[in-house]
């Protein structure tokens, strides 16, 4: 094997991280959704007989945590042009091609 088929094959592991890494983004995303609010309730009833403000404490923290997961999974850049995956003017959430150069989610091939 060649040192440039090296170099190429290691530039597509970090692309396949970077695909992996927002994959879990993504599916933190729809956990943190649709267990979110479960969480929420069953903290405001738990904490409630502990303290009267615990439930509303656990709403903003899960709402916090939410709100930097949403930034990081729409602030994802592109592994081949750089630019950020789902922005462009404005934000088209689970686009699964980049809205500037228009690779398809998760193609390894193609990267850059
Ligand atoms: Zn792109």
């Amino acid at each position: 094997m060649a040192e440039g088929d090296n170099e190429v094959a290691s530039r597509e592991v970090a692309v396949d991280v970077r695909w992996s890494l927002q994959r879990r983004r993504v599916r933190s995303v729809w956990i943190l959704l649709l267990g979110g609010p479960v969480v929420v309730v069953g903290a405001n009833f738990a904490l409630g007989l502990i303290c009267d403000q615990c439930g509303m404490v656990a709403a903003v923290v899960w709402i916090l945590f939410l709100l930097v997961r949403c930034y990081q999974v729409l602030g994802f850049r592109c592994p081949r042009c750089g630019e950020q995956f789902y922005i462009k003017g404005s934000a088209r959430w689970g686009g699964k091609h980049c809205l500037h150069c228009g690779i398809r989610f998760g193609d390894v091939a193609k990267a850059k």
